[in-house]
């Protein structure tokens, strides 16, 4: 069976035939994207599902990746916080740092397609210095939330703006006033990949084992980079105010590096120091490639959490709904698109909150299942790479079509 059989299995005859229809009008186009890290984060776990895909669908497709040095990262990363409105204080050489890496490389890498899709804000300079050699169209993917940028980072990038013909954002709310067409597409999950594919119950139970988590007793989780805005001294904070009431309670911190998020130790540092000795907490620092792992540990739990205070999207979530967990998330960014209180989990705004709600779900198991079945079948309907790329098919065509602007906000 090759891999669209395998995805029509998942997603539905009809389904595919309309991807495979829309597929079938880009035929041959080269499209290349580019991002700044290839494992850690959503882009790199989006990327390497979505790549092979469009291959498979007759679109000539290649990934590549940025490099910088860690200076370059660091600074990258304050433009992250920046643009999701963390107060940052950047000096004019680290501006000047990020224009230069971009130069440098543009200078080495292949851009040479129809569509080049640039992942974030790490690599935004690149057609800036592509000159007459620009042939092809860019389109500027924003995986963050970028409504309320700080001035002086929003300056810099939007600068880089003016060879590009779209952007991309996850949420209507995330979208900044731009010259050029703004699309709304939120991201999705692979079903098939080994993050997400059904695992069997000896596996399941031997990675329980292995990272010495009790297969026995109720687990909260939460799978994420070791940041600041996925506040995961939240977690802890709200697992404390549960454990005297839940015994059994345990709590998993599962999360890896990210080679563009330098901050990760720091972060780690505090939740350690937070966690104590406490036996029932279990920090995991996984390997970039634990996806069965983190697959393992996601049917395991009894509650997902995603405590997040500012959100991208959040994958964590999506892939915790497919697995029916139902999820409590932080009322922020792409998380509200995919918790919906009493039908796939409940929105928090404090640890406090988190712990009345994570309450309520160990109390009434069967409104647990429930909420995990309809959360199931709302990634099946919206969170699937096939409406992904559906979406994306669109966009390319109404770019070649100017004037067909359904799908333009
Ligand atoms: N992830 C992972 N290992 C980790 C932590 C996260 O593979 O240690 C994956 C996680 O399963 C998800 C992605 O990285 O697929 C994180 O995406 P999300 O949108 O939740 O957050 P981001 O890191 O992009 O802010």
């Amino acid at each position: 069976m090759n891999l669209l059989e395998r995805y029509e299995e998942v997603i539905g005859h009809r389904e595919m035939v309309r991807l495979r229809h829309l597929a079938d009008r880009l035929a041959g186009r080269r499209v290349v994207h580019i991002n700044s890290t290839r494992t850690g984060g959503g882009v790199a776990e989006i990327l390497r599902w979505m790549v092979p895909l469009m291959n498979e669908l007759g679109i000539v497709t290649r990934w590549e990746v940025i490099s910088g040095s860690p200076d370059f990262y660091r600074v990258t990363k304050a433009f992250h916080n920046a643009v999701q409105g963390l107060p940052v204080t950047l000096k004019k050489a680290d501006f000047e740092l990020h224009y230069e890496v971009n130069r440098e490389n543009a200078l080495r890498m292949d851009l040479d397609a129809d569509v080049v899709f640039i992942h974030d804000p790490q690599p935004i300079y690149l057609p800036a210095f592509l000159g007459a050699n620009r042939v092809g169209r860019f389109v500027w993917r924003c995986h963050i939330d970028a409504s309320r940028p700080q001035r002086d980072v929003w300056k810099h990038l939007e600068a880089a703006m003016a060879p590009y013909q779209a952007a991309v954002f996850s949420m209507a709310a995330f979208a900044r006033p731009l010259a050029c067409p703004k699309f709304i597409i939120p991201p999705s999950i692979d079903p098939l990949s080994d993050k997400n594919c059904p695992i069997s119950e000896a596996e399941r139970l031997e990675t329980l084992g292995r990272l010495g988590i009790d297969p026995e007793r109720r687990m909260l989780l939460q799978v994420s980079r070791f940041d600041r805005f996925k506040d995961p001294l939240g977690v802890i904070a709200a697992y404390r105010l549960l454990k005297p009431y839940y015994r059994d309670l345990q709590l998993v911190l599962a999360g890896g590096p990210a080679d563009d998020d330098p901050e990760g130790a720091e972060v780690l540092r505090e939740v350690h120091e937070q966690a104590g000795d406490d036996p029932d907490i279990k920090v995991l620092m996984l390997p970039p490639d634990a996806h069965r792992t983190i697959n393992a540990l996601q049917r395991s739990a009894t509650v997902v959490l995603q405590k997040s205070l500012r959100e991208g999207f959040g994958l964590t979530v999506t892939e915790a709904l497919w697995k029916g967990r139902p999820v409590i998330g932080g009322a922020c960014g792409g998380i509200t698109l995919q918790v919906h209180d009493y039908h796939t989990g409940f929105l928090v705004h404090s640890p406090a909150g988190a712990a009345y709600r994570i309450a309520y779900l160990l109390r009434y198991g069967e409104k647990r299942l429930r909420m995990g079945r309809t959360g199931h079948e709302f990634v099946r309907e919206h969170f699937l790479l096939s409406r992904h790329l559906r979406d994306y098919f669109t966009m390319l065509l109404c770019l070649e079509h100017p004037g067909n602007g359904a799908l333009i906000v």
